[in-house]
């Protein structure tokens, strides 16, 4: 994920109306069919980053093939000649969502490069908030960057690293950066992959029946790319441990001591995909659970319950059954929409929404709708929708929202814009309900958030996930940002390179 150049939530071409997601990151170790797998598992993960794909193969003997493009993942690697063109029992690929407006190839990974000790592919999912600190000191020593991706300081910090074998470089690399990050990389000897020691960001180990003695693996930020290639759920990778799958099977390495994990949270509201199980807890029935505590909190008399889809449909679901109303699909969601970027003037840009959604008038005039949506970032969907359901004939519109209100930016690899734009970091609840034009708003408190996840409600002290952007309170130093490092060293304008 970037996060050395601007935020494309800030302007420029790619300031659409909704925010983006992560990145998402598959290696795949000891199967004949490497890359086609990975290509598998990067398409269940599409969710993650639509922005480019990649992938880097390997072949015994140190050989690598890669192929990388912008867009889908089906666009780049639906072919098979492109799968052929990746031979080797080890691959690795990466989904990319660009937090920066520059959409540069150079900047899709997985990144590649040749060390002393032969090549190594580095896929990463997550933010660094040291990461211009590091690249200025490593600019000064005479690093020469290829990219404008954060990621790219964990090549050169590896490539400088006095320790030997190429996982002591990567241990001395990791003990150096701060941030969120799941990270997959690939060379002659072994498929390694690594969480950050606080577990910000998701990765899962599946094994893959065959692949000889010691197995065939699949590192994956997600299970419904383990669900996809037919691996089985092995567990995830611990937070702060380093796993290296190689010849002799997997052995697990914990250079950071244990600490408490703090889970991304935002990951069970909207991120994961609701077929996934994340950190042992399945991520659709949290969404319900997480609707049904947002009933109880703040039911409302209304007719029906419809929720804003995709990402309302579970916590709707769970607040219908909890509050006895009907669920229904009061608005359809058109799935064939491209960007919005091909909306040229803004009056046409302003009607976004309105392609991807539209209202089913025979479900909603005349009645009072209990609207259910995962969160609001700037307003503007919520806004939208809620004008949309009016037109509808809606005689109500009570807006219903399954995440605490976002007041703050995320540093840790989720894209947010920055704090002035985020309604909730100006405005109380019910400012925020006239502005988006709802009867009445209403979002799941924090301790229903905890309790719909099996806790009893938020403890300070070990909350057990990152809430930052509902609290503000980052367990991660925000380095770069409290020295107040300049953005980019780099004055190289992509142009498509
Ligand atoms: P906004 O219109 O700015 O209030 O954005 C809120 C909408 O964006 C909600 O419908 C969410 O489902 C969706 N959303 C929230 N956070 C993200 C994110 N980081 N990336 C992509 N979509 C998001």
């Amino acid at each position: 994920m970037d996060a050395l150049t601007t935020h494309p939530w800030d302007g420029g071409p790619d300031d659409d109306d909704k925010p983006h997601e992560e990145c998402g990151v598959v290696g795949v170790w000891g199967s004949a069919d490497a890359a086609a797998l990975t290509a598998l598992g990067l398409h269940a993960l599409q969710h993650r980053g639509q922005e480019a794909a990649g992938i880097v193969s390997a072949e015994a003997g140190g050989i690598f093939h890669a192929h990388k493009g912008r867009g889908l993942v089906g666009d780049n690697f639906g072919d098979a000649a492109v799968i052929a063109g990746l031979p080797g029992r080890a691959a690795l690929g990466h989904n990319r969502y660009a937090t920066t407006g520059e959409t540069a190839l150079r900047n899709v990974q997985p990144l590649y490069a040749d060390f002393e000790f032969g090549g190594l592919a580095v896929a990463h999912n997550g933010n660094l908030t040291n990461a211009h600190t590091l690249k200025r000191a490593l600019v000064r020593r005479g690093c020469l960057f290829q990219s404008t991706t954060d990621s790219e300081v964990f090549v050169h910090l590896i490539a400088i690293s006095l320790y030997s074998t190429v996982t002591d470089r990567l241990i001395d690399a990791l003990k150096q950066v701060q941030g969120a990050y799941s990270l997959v990389a690939l060379h002659d000897g072994a498929l390694l992959g690594a969480r950050d020691p606080l577990g910000v960001r998701p990765l899962v180990i599946g094994r893959l029946a065959g692949g000889g003695p010691n197995g065939a693996y699949v590192l994956a930020s997600e299970t419904c790319a383990l669900d996809i290639v037919g691996a089985e759920f092995v567990r995830d990778v611990e937070p702060g441990e380093i796993v290296v799958i190689d010849e002799a099977g997997l052995r697990s390495l914990k250079p950071f001591g244990v600490k408490p994990s703090r889970f991304c949270i935002f990951e069970y509201i909207y991120f994961a995909r609701p077929d996934s199980t994340v950190e042992g807890t399945p991520v659709y029935d949290t969404r319900k659970r997480i609707g049904a505590e947002l009933s109880r909190e703040s039911n409302v008399p209304a007719d029906v319950v419809v929720p804003v889809p995709d990402s309302g449909v579970p916590a709707a679901m769970g607040y219908a059954a909890e509050s006895g109303l009907p669920y229904e699909l009061g608005i359809i969601r058109n799935h064939y929409v491209g960007r919005t970027f091909i909306e040229p003037t803004d009056q046409i840009r302003h009607l976004g929404v309105k392609l991807k959604h539209s209202a089913n008038r025979a479900v909603i005039e005349g009645k009072r709708v209990v609207l259910v949506d995962d969160s609001i970032v700037r307003g503007t969907t919520s806004r939208k929708i809620v004008e949309m359901v009016r037109a509808a004939g809606a005689s109500e519109v009570h807006m219903r929202i399954s995440s605490p209100p976002t007041t703050h930016s995320c540093f840790y690899g989720i894209d947010t814009p920055e704090r002035s734009k985020l309604l909730a970091a100006k405005h109380d609840v019910e400012e925020m309900a006239r502005i988006i034009g709802a009867d009445s708003l209403a979002f799941i408190s924090l301790d229903g958030l905890y309790r719909a996840l099996g806790r009893p409600g938020r403890d300070a002290a070990n909350p057990g996930y990152c809430d930052a952007c509902f609290t503000g309170d980052y367990a991660i130093p925000l380095v770069d940002l409290q020295q107040n490092a300049a953005p980019s060293l780099s004055l190289l304008q992509a142009n498509g390179q």
